[in-house]
């Protein structure tokens, strides 16, 4: 065979603008350049697997498929070599002198978008092949293509104006490039950290990757697979490998779509909630893939904010490899992508929920927070969270849950509202003044324990058009709904005494509450606070005295109104006694406010009512 001398090649102009900026960029992953390689070589493998289902005859067709990666730290190499399609002599011109290919090409659109030299521009893209020159003041790529016809090739540059291709004698099929690095990276050359890079970026790649000579522990694609052929115990393995966690994973939503998108996805939902365990908060774990290849770990958009507990693997094929966090966390793709995956997962556990109740359940106890929390942040996925919120009732056993949609198919036809109930459990809700009118009608009350759970019915503001109205409102009209069911009632006292008795426990308590009113709404109790104002409920008057406590600002208590239940004898007995004991019947009604304070969780400090106590039991005493 003969050796012709070596051919020059100008670089397109194009390309030289590219290296320019690579090469004089102070962009700091430079590790990049590593993945762009591994990447390339793994998609010449890939196709040389396709070319050989159609073609005969195939040059050294028995070559093992596979990539090695050699470091020579002396020297200040490293060799990439695989034994894909390889390239041709116009190949070689047309792939690495000029740009027509994918990565690069995006990087120049967006250079002469933003108009001027913007070195940033490198860190929002990598320039696939090109990322070389970042390390390298010297490349060989040696390449041999799969054809019969053809000679072995060695294209060489040093990453500025031009190369050169000359024939060499040798090679194998495939491509071998060599890398001499700059003085500055040679530690690039150490095995270990090849080795880390390559586990960090190509950890998929599905052909056996060979690190001077030992094999990296690379892992199946799974998300590429069919499902009917991955076994439960695979999806779990995959998962803790995946995640890097040690718990397992709790169910997993594994789908493929073509359109709007070519995706492909693994998504697992966690075992546990390590923000529950006082972890902080966590960050985003679904990782972006491009055909294996990593693109980012922890994209910071894939996926809605709430959904950060979500762990696994986005794969698209429509995905630009060389796009990079920065562009992409933007990009339109990445919205698509979002709004896609996002649905599957919330039908996921629609069905879930219908299918298996028991899991979705405990899943619930463990991250119902987070969709809380979407309720109140997305509300493009407003009305599908809601379905799948659970809540303790009054017609629920304890520890037990309702959804929404059960809740009102229980609802009689009379009921226009959803109700709830905010208290820090299920005893202290029970045994509070507001349930009783409602159990005395057997309409169904929400129960809820969480703080956020106001801030979502005041968000949700209602479901299937029915709004959510906290049991301790005032202008709730519950005969309207249903009767009562006891009717054998004490009596009550009558319109003339008890607006008197309200007149008289108005002007006692002063400006502490707004309002006192007869109501027929108490059972059981004599007294209860209820909220004017729908969205001012007992636990946001909590919240907001907390606040006023931390600012400083020890304002005065917003006022409250006051509900008395004319048919309780305590109310009874205070209606005659106002006239004869003044002093008794107003230490009896601060007493009833506090009380019925205490039952709404708004008693701060106790001792003023327990001074008071004292003085009615000393007064009751003495007679
Ligand atoms: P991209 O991979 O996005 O196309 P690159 O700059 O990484 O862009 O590579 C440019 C082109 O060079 C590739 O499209 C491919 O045709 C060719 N190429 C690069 N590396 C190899 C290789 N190891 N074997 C065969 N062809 C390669
Ligand atoms: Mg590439």
């Amino acid at each position: 065979m003969s050796t012709k001398a070596p051919e020059r090649h100008e670089f397109q102009a194009e390309v030289k603008q590219v290296l320019d900026i690579v090469v004089h960029s102070l962009y700091t992953d430079k590790e990049i350049f590593v993945r762009e390689l591994i990447s390339n070589a793994s998609d010449a493998t890939e196709k040389l697997r396709h070319t050989q289902l159609t073609e005969k005859e195939i040059f050294d067709a028995e070559l093992e498929l596979e990539i090695q990666v050699t470091t020579e730290e002396e020297a200040g190499t490293i060799t990439i070599r695989d034994s894909g399609i390889g390239m041709t002599h116009d190949e070689l011109i047309e792939n690495l002198g000029t740009i027509a290919h994918s990565g690069s090409k995006a990087f120049l659109n967006a250079l002469k978008e933003s108009g001027e030299r913007n070195e940033n521009l490198i860190g929002q893209f990598g320039v696939g092949f090109y990322s070389v020159f970042m390390v390298a003041d010297k490349v060989q790529v040696y390449s041999r293509s799969w054809r019969t016809e053809g000679d072995c090739l060695c294209w060489t540059s040093d990453g500025s104006g031009s190369y050169e291709i000359e024939t060499v004698e040798g090679e194998r099929r495939g491509t071998r490039i060599v890398i001499h690095l700059k003085d500055e990276y040679k530690d690039f050359a150490k095995k270990d950290r090849i080795e880390s890079i390559i586990k960090n970026y190509s950890s998929f790649v599905q052909f056996p990757v060979k690190v001077d000579g030992d094999t990296l522990k690379t892992v199946e694609a799974l998300w590429l697979k069919n499902k009917n052929d991955i076994s439960e115990e695979e999806y779990k393995e995959f998962y803790k490998f995946q995640a890097n966690a040690f718990d397992e994973p709790r169910f997993w939503l594994h789908f493929s779509a073509d359109a709007p998108l070519a995706i492909n996805t693994l998504l697992f939902a966690p075992t546990e909630n390590m923000e529950g365990f006082g972890f902080g908060r966590m960050e985003p774990g679904v990782a972006l893939y491009c055909r294996k290849i990593l693109i980012d770990s922890d994209p910071k958009n894939l996926l809605p904010d709430w959904l950060r507990f979500v762990r696994g693997v986005v794969d698209s094929a429509d995905l630009p490899l060389n796009i990079s966090r920065e562009s992409m966390q933007d990009s339109t793709l990445v919205q698509k992508l979002n709004k896609v995956i996002t649905k599957r997962f919330l039908k996921m556990l629609e069905e879930k929920a219908k299918n298996d109740p028991e899991a979705y359940d405990s899943f619930w106890q463990s991250f119902g927070l987070f969709l809380k929390e979407g309720v109140t942040t997305d509300f493009a996925h407003r009305d599908h969270l809601l379905k799948l919120l659970r809540y303790e009732s009054s017609y629920t056993e304890e520890g037990k849950t309702t959804s929404l949609a059960d809740y009102l198919s229980r609802a009689p036809e009379g009921q226009k509202e959803i109700y709830y109930i905010s208290g820090p459990n299920r005893k202290a809700i029970e045994n509070g003044p507001y349930l009783e009118a409602f159990k005395a009608r057997n309409i169904e009350v929400l129960y809820m324990y969480e703080a956020v759970d106001e801030f979502v019915m005041n968000h949700a503001r209602n479901f299937e058009e029915k709004n959510f109205v906290s049991a301790d409102s005032d202008d709730i009209d519950l005969d309207a709904i249903a009767p009562e069911t006891e009717t054998d009632k004490p009596e009550a006292l009558d319109a003339v005494a008890s607006e008197d008795l309200c007149k008289f426990i108005k002007e006692k308590l002063g400006d502490d509450v707004s309002e006192v009113t007869a109501s027929e709404r108490l059972v059981g109790s004599p007294a209860m606070i209820v909220n004017a104002d729908k969205m001012m409920t007992a636990q946001m008057r909590r919240m907001m005295k907390a606040m006023q406590q931390k600012g400083g600002m020890m304002g005065a208590e917003p006022p409250v109104k006051l509900q008395i239940n004319p048919r309780h004898p305590l109310v009874k007995n205070l209606a005659s006694l106002h006239g004869s004991n003044s002093d008794l019947a107003t230490l009896i009604s601060q007493q009833l406010l506090d009380n019925a304070r205490m039952a709404a969780g708004l008693l701060e400090d106790p001792t003023t009512m327990v001074q008071r106590n004292y003085e009615i039991l000393e007064k009751l005493s003495q007679q």
